[in-house]
């Protein structure tokens, strides 16, 4: 049995219905592991070998599944529907396969200093979601290369001067 920790456990984690607090598979041969670094653990000590590990396995942890749950709570206002294409995948019809094909988009992207609040987020399915992406990194990059051209010009023109 291999040792599952870190960020592999925080993914597993994902498909659970119990708490992180009742968790207690750290255990091969009856020697506990430290679920973010996965070395074994000394004395009486559950789950982390000290407050770092402890505090960087709980920093992705509860980003993964706040991020989760706000997505959830987006996709049944969109009622698990691409608000683009206007495909529906009905959890109660294709199961968990609806929660693979759906994604949250951020209408004003991260790098541009969007919120993950409600009114910036929308149900995309992944073909739509990836053709947005790529519409965000074109923008990004001419955005970049106006601002070295600009630069450029000005160097240029500092150095004519
Ligand atoms: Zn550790
Ligand atoms: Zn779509």
């Amino acid at each position: 049995m291999a040792k599952v920790f870190g960020k592999d456990l925080i993914e597993k984690m994902k498909g659970r219905s119990y708490w992180l607090a009742d968790y207690k598979e750290n255990i091969i041969d009856g020697v506990r592991y430290c679920i973010w670094c996965g070395n074994d653990l000394i004395g009486r000590k559950r789950k982390y070998c000290n407050e770092d590990c402890d505090l960087s396995f709980w920093q992705i942890y509860k980003g993964e599944f706040v991020w989760s749950e706000i997505r959830n709570k987006i996709f049944n206002r969109d009622d698990f529907t691409c608000q683009k294409c206007k495909t529906k995948y009905d959890p109660n019809v294709l199961g968990d396969d609806a929660w693979s094909k759906l994604e949250c988009h951020h209408i004003i992207a991260r790098v541009e200093g969007g919120t993950h609040k409600d009114e910036n987020l929308v149900t995309l399915c992944k073909e739509c979601h990836k053709k947005e992406t790529r519409k965000l990194t074109q923008r990004i990059f001419t955005t970049r290369k106006f601002l070295i051209n600009r630069h450029h010009s000005r160097l240029l023109l500092d150095f004519l001067k």
